[in-house]
Formats: structure tokens, C-alpha cells, sequence
């Protein structure tokens, strides 16, 4: 196991953790609390928030900040800011790196209600203007790139089509230009993939999927090893009102602990479904970075040590076949989330119109699937029973 790795399983299971501030108790408390008071006006107006010190829970919490240095710690940052929900966390880094006129690049693939978010709010209200590319080739974004470009939002691999971003060359491109990279760690989590590492400036991470692992919490958070930056959300999080909760902090906790286990597992489970499936008559084609015939396979294994259980698939048939087999499946549960561990099939593109399939270059017989924590086999069969439905 290299040096990283045992950092790594450290991190998880007790950096930031101090049992005899709290009475030896193996686990934190959840300092359910919106305030700390103070003995003398003094001490309450030498209060610093950046140096685990509190006064107030909408600035800052015990309980997250445990959270927080284990995050910062596995991402290889300074420092971490957690929020209520990815979302929270992913509209907080673009109000920090933007302003008004600000040029966006985005991914095609980013996550749908990113680009709600750049396309109803930003460009709508803002004079915000963005720019959606592939990303798949460096001149890609190159092109793209304007005097007014500021930020470049990426997420590799993606949650829906799986292309793979060259993360060091687009952070050497963008350092060129003066411009910051964002890009959204969630399908590989900081076990498998470091972009700091690789020049990306901030890493975004949804805990509502492995982070949290149980599908019971909401809670986004951002990584950076810009100190200046990362406190100036700490203050922008105060602003917003979005800091995430202390109960969702200490579910987080919990489930970090266990995350390196439960992630490569995913990975194994992930890897013999994806096999078992792009063999069978009535696939067209299964997207996963996992499987050799991806087209960016061998940049998949360049930057990332693993993969989840997150894939698609291309039904042979019409949408409402697809619906079918959907429909079909036992274990399997209708349902858009992941990273929980319960498995998941959701028919993406169902309802597309002509304008959105031609923007990703789909069908209407996409499904994505996210494979859980039933066993490899289990959900074999339950696939196997409903592509019979095809
Ligand atoms: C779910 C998801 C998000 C959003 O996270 P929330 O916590 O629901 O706001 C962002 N990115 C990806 C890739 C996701 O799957």
C-alpha cells in the first residue's frame, strides 16, 4: 500500500478527531447548537472562525469542522468548506471565482441542474455567458478560451456518458490564461482520484452520494489549496446561509469511515456488471471507464486508481422498450440519486426532446445504472430477467 493510501485510511477513520475534548467518546458529538457564549465581551470579539475557534453555527460548527480536515486532508488541500448540498457547494465556488461579464466554459456532460443553474440564473440575471464543450480533445477548450474567461467547470469522468477530461492538461491551459478550474470529484471520491494533485484548483464533492454512502444525507463541500480563497467562502458560506448541518456532518463522518471499503467494492461489483452486460445481444453499448473499450481507457488508468458503480447502457430498442426493462427490474430501484447502497436504474433520456439528444448525441434509450451493495451476482440475475423484457 503506497504512503497516500495509509494517509488516506488515517484520514478516515481519526484525523480530526480529539476523544478527550469530549469524554473519550469514540465518536464526536453532533454540536447541535446555533451558538457559543462567552464569559467577557473580550474573548467574544477575539473570536477567529479559520482557527477552529466558534461563535456562531451559521459560520461555523465542531461537529463539520471534524468533517472538514478530513476532506482537506484527502484531497491533499488546505482546507475545506462543507455546505448543505453539492449544489450549495458548486454555486458558491462560481460566485467566488466570478463577477458580472464573467465567461464560463462548461462541460456538455456537467450535471443537468449545473447547467440550469449557468443557463435560468447566471447568463439570465448575471450577464454571465457560457460556453458548453466536449472537452474530450485540449484544443476543445482552447478554442473556447476568451480574454474574459474566468472560470472552466469540469467533471471526469461524467455521470452520464463517462468522457474523461486530460485533467493536467486542461489545469496547465487554464493556468496559462490566468483562469481557475473547478471540477465536480464525485464519481471517483478522494480514494481514487486527487486532482489537486494534477493542478485542478477546487475539487466539489456531492456527499449526498459515497461520501455519504447511506442515502440519508444532503451536504456538498469544496477543497482548495488556495488559503485565501477557501476563507473567503468560509465568509461567503455565512453570507449565503448555506453551511451544511451538524447532523449531516456527523453522518458524513460516519460514512467516510467506511468508504474506502464500500468504494472498492462498488468498483468490483461495477466492473462484472459492466462485463456481464456489454456481452449481452440486446446492449448496444455500455458506457464505464472501467471496461477496455472505452475510448479514453488508458487516460482513465493514467489519473484515476479505481472506479464506482456508476455506468449506462444503450438499450437495442426504442425508448419504450426501454422503459420496459427498466420497469422490469426486482433489486434494481427507479430512482435518479447514486452512490448510496442501494442499486438504482433510472431511464435518463426517456423523455428527451430532439434538441437535448442531439446535444449529447444520444438516443431515448439511455439507462443509467448505479450498482449497490446487493452482490455482483443478485444483480446479474435481476438484469438478466429484465433484458428478457427488451
Ligand atoms: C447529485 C450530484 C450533484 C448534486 O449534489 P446535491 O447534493 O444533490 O446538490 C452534483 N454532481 C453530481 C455528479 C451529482 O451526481
Amino acid at each position: 500500500m503506497s504512503e497516500t493510501e495509509n494517509q488516506d485510511l488515517l484520514a478516515m477513520t481519526h484525523l480530526g478527531e480529539e476523544p478527550s475534548k469530549y469524554m473519550k467518546s469514540v465518536t464526536p458529538p453532533i454540536f447541535m447548537n446555533s451558538l457559543h457564549v462567552f464569559d467577557t465581551v473580550d474573548e467574544y470579539f477575539s473570536v477567529d472562525i479559520f482557527k477552529d475557534e466558534y461563535y456562531y453555527g451559521r459560520a461555523s460548527n465542531p461537529t463539520v469542522a471534524i468533517l472538514e480536515k478530513k476532506l482537506a486532508a484527502l484531497e491533499h488541500g488546505v482546507r475545506a468548506v462543507a455546505f448543505s448540498a453539492g449544489m450549495a457547494a458548486c454555486t458558491a465556488a462560481i460566485m467566488a471565482v466570478c463577477k458580472m461579464g464573467s465567461h464560463i466554459i462548461c462541460l456538455k456532460e456537467s450535471y443537468g441542474p449545473v447547467q440550469h443553474l449557468l443557463d435560468d440564473f447566471l447568463i439570465e440575471k448575471m450577464n454571465v455567458s457560457v460556453s458548453y464543450v466536449r472537452g474530450t480533445k485540449l484544443e476543445d477548450f482552447e478554442e473556447a478560451i476568451r480574454p474574459e474567461t474566468d472560470l472552466i467547470i469540469l467533471e471526469s469522468p461524467s455521470t452520464l456518458l463517462f468522457s474523461v477530461i486530460d485533467l493536467e492538461g486542461v489545469a496547465k491551459l487554464a493556468k496559462e490564461h490566468g483562469i481557475k478550474t473547478y471540477i465536480d470529484n464525485t464519481y471517483s471520491t478522494p480514494v481514487f482520484q486527487k486532482p489537486l494533485d494534477m493542478g485542478i484548483d477546487i475539487v466539489m464533492h456531492t456527499m449526498t452520494k459515497y461520501i455519504g454512502g447511506h442515502s440519508d444525507l444532503s451536504g456538498g463541500v469544496l477543497i482548495s489549496r488556495d488559503e485565501e480563497l477557501m476563507r473567503g467562502l468560509m465568509i461567503q458560506r455565512d453570507r449565503f446561509g448555506s453551511i451544511l448541518g451538524p447532523m449531516e456532518g456527523w453522518l458524513a463522518i460516519r460514512g467516510l469511515r467506511t468508504l474506502d471499503v464500500r468504494i472498492r467494492r462498488h468498483y468490483e461489483t461495477g466492473m462484472q456488471v459492466a462485463e456481464y452486460l456489454e456481452k449481452h445481444p440486446k446492449v448496444k453499448k455500455v458506457y464505464y471507464t472501467g471496461l477496455k473499450s472505452h475510448p479514453q481507457y488508458e487516460l482513465a488508468r493514467k489519473q484515476q486508481k479505481g472506479e464506482c458503480g456508476l455506468m449506462s447502457l444503450e438499450i437495442d430498442g426504442d425508448e419504450k422498450a426501454t422503459a420496459r426493462f427498466v420497469d422490469a427490474l426486482n433489486i434494481f430501484e427507479r430512482g435518479c440519486s447514486w452512490g448510496g447502497f442501494e442499486s438504482l436504474a433510472i431511464a435518463y433520456t426517456y423523455n428527451w426532446t430532439q434538441e437535448q439528444q442531439d446535444f449529447l448525441g444520444v438516443n431515448r434509450s439511455i439507462v443509467r445504472l448505479h450498482c449497490g451493495l446487493e452482490g455482483a451476482q443478485n444483480l446479474i440475475e435481476d438484469l438478466k430477467q429484465a433484458l428478457e423484457k427488451v
